[in-house]
């Protein structure tokens, strides 16, 4: 993970960030599209989406490491559009780290310091509360060579936060650890963040991830924003199709609506709009016995079930703690998750299956969300 310190002629403030209007064009390609966004003081709020959606390209115009095309980014009252990146009082940290070599864990984290001339009694106690909350504290003298990955990613993030940055900006920073270290730095990450209450931004592709980590997620697409919101918002209340079906996995089964009546299901009325495409996330379909009672304990809190409709079971995946069912009916599929297996559903058997009819998603042939 790399760092790279910029530093403030003024003193952090509140720490609030807006952005309104951003475009950034390189020659003919439109990467970030009138884009709108603000970040609240102590805040976490992940930028994610797909790859090329411009989610690095808006970080890097907020840090100041591009030129805006156009648009204005403020942080607090103060606009700093034009300013140079030494200016802003960011810290970024990226996926690739470089700690100085020849200079232990304590003279790494200095050296940010330096440039925004601290004393060195106010220095030395915020080096000892940073390698305390980050648990190197026993490795102040050590040099990057003598460490493990996971531990030169955290020195490398204590470098980035030891400044009290305005905002901090963190690019797949977790991309080159395992999957284990990966879930565990992601949660210390955001232990620190909020202790310290640094108002962060944080660019991944990976939905879990964000879910985990973000107090709000703005979700990209082709250069703008498609929705903010809690993880939950975005979870349970996403406001368009490819929010719905970009957040979940597996993600949200999207059918045509004339087949899910074909094959008995109601659509949910209360709407004149017809839908142009019924959604079901894989978690609210459920085998149900033959008298059409849902048939595991999974259901709580559902109130209105479909009329039970058979499909044959193709396929049954052990996936971590849950099962995930590829069902079919003509040239129906569905895929559904369940957490534990019922007696009696089998591969290549026909079962019979009932959805949360509260949880059905009508959307308009634009996408949008239709209030039902
Ligand atoms: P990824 O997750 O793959 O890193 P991203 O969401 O961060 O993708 P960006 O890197 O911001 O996306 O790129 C957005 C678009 O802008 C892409 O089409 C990309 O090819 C283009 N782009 C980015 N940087 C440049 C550049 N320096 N010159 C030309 N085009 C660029």
């Amino acid at each position: 993970m790399e760092t790279e310190s910029t530093s403030g002629s003024e003193p952090s403030t509140s720490g609030a960030v807006s952005v309104e209007g951003l475009t950034k064009e390189y020659d003919d390609v439109v990467a970030v599209s009138d884009l709108n966004l603000s970040i609240k003081p102590g805040e976490l709020l992940v930028l994610l989406g797909p790859s090329g959606c411009g989610k690095t390209t808006t970080l890097r115009t907020i840090a100041g490491l591009e030129h805006a095309t156009e648009g204005a980014v403020h942080f607090d009252d103060e606009e700093v559009t034009r300013q140079a990146p030494q200016r802003r009082d960011v810290a970024m940290v990226f996926q690739s780290y470089a700690l100085y070599p020849h200079k232990t864990v304590r003279g790494n984290l200095r050296f940010p310091l330096r440039k925004v001339g601290i004393s060195e009694e106010v220095a030395t106690e915020r080096i000892e509360e940073i390698t305390e909350l980050l648990e190197m504290d026993e490795h102040l003298e050590t040099r990057p060579a003598q460490l493990s990955g996971g531990q030169r990613q955290r020195v490398a993030v204590g470098r980035a936060l030891v400044r009290q940055p305005h905002l901090l900006c963190m690019d797949e920073p977790l991309s080159n650890l395992d999957a284990k270290l990966r879930v565990e730095t992601r949660a210390e990450l955001r232990q620190l963040q909020q202790r310290l209450d640094i108002t962060t931004l944080y660019v991944t592709h990976d939905q879990e991830e964000a879910m985990s980590i973000a107090d709000r997620i703005a979700v990209m697409n082709d250069g703008h924003i498609e929705q903010i919101g809690t993880p939950e918002d975005i979870y349970e209340h996403p406001t368009n199709e490819f929010v719905a079906s970009f957040i979940g996995d597996p993600p949200m089964n999207m059918l045509d609506p004339d087949n899910v009546t074909k094959v008995g299901i109601d659509i949910p009325a209360g709407s004149l709009e017809v839908p142009a495409t019924v959604g079901v996330r894989p978690e609210h379909i459920y085998p149900a016995t033959a008298d059409g009672e849902p048939s595991t304990e999974e259901q709580i809190g559902v109130e209105r079930w479909s009329n039970p409709v058979s499909f044959n079971v193709e396929l049954i995946e052990p996936v971590g703690r849950a099962y995930e069912l590829l069902l079919s009916r003509d040239a129906f599929t569905l895929t559904a998750r369940l957490r534990t297996l019922p007696e009696g559903v089998h591969e290549g058997e026909s079962t019979s299956f009932v959805l949360d009819r509260d949880r059905l998603m009508c959307f308009d042939s634009t996408g949008k969300v239709i209030d039902t």
